[in-house]
C-alpha cells in the first residue's frame, strides 16, 4: 500500500469540504451549470492551471508535467437533477426542485482536488494531464459535445479514467472490464382512437385499453424475442391518458426506454417495438405514432486500462479494496463516448456509510454522499493519472 496519494488528500480535506459543500448547496440542471463552471475556471486558476471554457457550461484544463509522455484524462460530471431533496444536510440544496442526487458534485470536487495535488507534483509528472470538467451528463450527452469541440485532441489523450460514487461501497471500489453500461433506445407511443362514453365502448375505438395491451405486449421482445442469456430490459415509465372515470379518451401517451448490452440485439429489438406497436394497434383498432430515438451507448471498458484502476486502488486504498463486478449494469452513462475515442475504464467508488446514514442511493431525494470519502476519490485519481503516465 502506498499511502503517500492518500496523505496529501487529506491534507487537503478542509478545501475538499469547502468546495463540496459549496457545489452541493448551488445545485443546476443540465446545460445551465454556469456557476459551476465559473467555480472551477477560478479553482484552477489559483492553482496556476490553464483551463478554458468548453461544451457552453464545460471546462477543459491541462496540466503539463515537466517530461513528456503520453497524455491522461480525468473526467468529472458537473450537472444536478430536477429532484427536491429531503435531506437534513447542513448543506442542503438551496435551489427548490433541484438537487445534486446523483454525486456530480463529489465528483466535481474530486476532480478539483486530484487537480491540485497532480499539478503540485508537476515537476515529476511524465506527461500530461487534461481535467475534464463534463456538463449535461444527465440529459443531452455533453461527453459527445466535449469531444465535437476537440478535448480529445492537441494533445491526443491516450486514456480516459472516470469514477461514479456508488452508496453500496464503503471504502472500496468496483470494476469490470468489457461492457460496464448499457445502450439506450428512449421512446414515446402516441395513440389515437375515438372517444367515446364509457357506457357505450362499441362506439368509438378505446386507446386505453390499446395502450394496455402494447404494454404487455412489448415485454416479450424480452421474454420471447430475445435469448436468455442476453441482457435487455423495456420499462415504461409513464402513462397519460384520459381525465374523467365515465369518458374514454381519444388519446392516450406512454413513454419508457429500452437498454440492452449487444448492438446486434439493440438493433433487431429497435424493429421487434415497431412491429408489436402497430400490430397492437392495428389490432386493437387505433392508430399509433411511434418516436424512437438512439440515446447513450454501452461503456466499454478497456481491459489493461481496467488494470491499472485495479492496480493503483490497491495501493491507495488496500490489496482488498477492488471488487470485480460480475455483470454490466443496465443503467445508462455518457463516459462511453471518450472510451470510442481512446481507451478507459469507469469504476464506482465507495462512499456509503451505514453508521452515519449515508444510504441512499442515487437518483433519491434523501441521497447523500460520505464527505470523508472524498479524500478517496482524490488519492485513486492522483496514483490512477501517475500509474498510467509512468507505464
Ligand atoms: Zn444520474
Ligand atoms: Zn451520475
Amino acid at each position: 500500500m502506498n499511502g503517500k496519494a492518500l496523505k496529501e488528500a487529506n491534507d487537503i480535506k478542509n478545501y475538499l469540504n469547502e468546495i463540496f459543500f459549496k457545489i452541493h448547496k448551488n445545485p443546476e440542471l443540465s446545460t445551465q451549470e454556469y456557476k459551476t463552471q465559473a467555480l472551477i475556471l477560478e479553482e484552477l486558476q489559483k492553482m496556476g492551471i490553464e483551463a478554458k471554457k468548453i461544451a457552453d457550461t464545460g471546462v477543459l484544463g491541462i496540466i503539463h508535467g515537466k517530461n513528456p509522455g503520453k497524455t491522461v484524462a480525468l473526467r468529472a460530471d458537473m450537472d444536478a437533477l430536477p429532484i427536491e431533496e429531503e435531506t437534513d444536510l447542513l448543506y442542503k440544496s438551496k435551489n427548490k426542485g433541484v438537487m445534486h442526487a446523483c454525486g456530480h458534485d463529489a465528483h466535481t470536487t474530486i476532480l478539483l482536488g486530484a487537480a491540485k495535488i497532480l499539478s503540485s507534483r508537476k515537476d515529476s509528472l511524465n506527461g500530461s494531464v487534461k481535467l475534464f470538467f463534463q456538463p449535461a451528463e444527465e440529459t443531452i450527452g455533453g461527453a459527445l459535445r466535449m469531444i465535437e469541440e476537440g478535448c480529445m485532441e492537441n494533445p491526443n489523450v491516450d486514456a480516459v479514467f472516470f469514477g461514479h460514487v456508488s452508496l453500496s461501497l464503503k471504502g472500496t471500489i468496483a470494476v469490470k472490464s468489457g461492457p460496464t453500461s448499457a445502450d439506450s433506445n428512449p421512446f414515446t407511443l402516441k395513440f389515437k382512437g375515438k372517444g367515446t362514453h364509457g357506457c357505450a365502448p362499441h362506439n368509438g375505438s378505446d386507446v386505453i385499453v390499446a395502450a394496455c395491451q402494447t404494454v404487455i405486449a412489448l415485454q416479450t421482445i424480452c421474454s420471447r424475442r430475445t435469448a436468455p442469456t442476453d441482457s435487455i430490459v423495456v420499462s415504461i415509465g409513464k402513462f397519460n391518458a384520459g381525465t374523467i372515470s365515465n369518458v374514454l379518451p381519444e388519446t392516450a401517451e406512454i413513454s419508457g426506454i429500452m437498454r440492452t448490452l449487444n448492438p446486434t440485439t439493440r438493433a433487431r429489438a429497435k424493429e421487434d417495438l415497431k412491429q408489436i406497436v402497430l400490430g397492437t394497434a392495428s389490432a386493437m383498432g387505433v392508430d399509433v405514432e411511434i418516436d424512437m430515438k438512439d440515446g447513450y451507448s454501452s461503456t466499454h471498458n478497456d481491459v489493461e486500462m481496467t488494470d491499472v484502476v485495479i492496480n493503483s486502488a490497491k495501493k491507495v486504498l488496500g490489496e482488498n479494496s477492488v471488487k470485480i463486478l460480475e455483470s454490466a449494469s443496465m443503467g445508462l452513462e455518457d463516459v462511453g463516448y471518450f472510451f470510442k475515442k481512446s481507451r478507459g475504464c469507469y469504476y464506482n467508488l465507495g462512499v456509503a456509510n451505514e453508521e452515519k446514514g449515508y444510504t441512499y442511493p442515487t437518483h433519491s431525494p434523501k441521497f447523500a454522499v460520505d464527505p470523508d470519502a472524498i479524500v478517496n476519490g482524490v488519492a485513486l485519481y492522483v496514483q490512477i493519472a501517475e500509474d498510467f503516465l509512468n507505464s
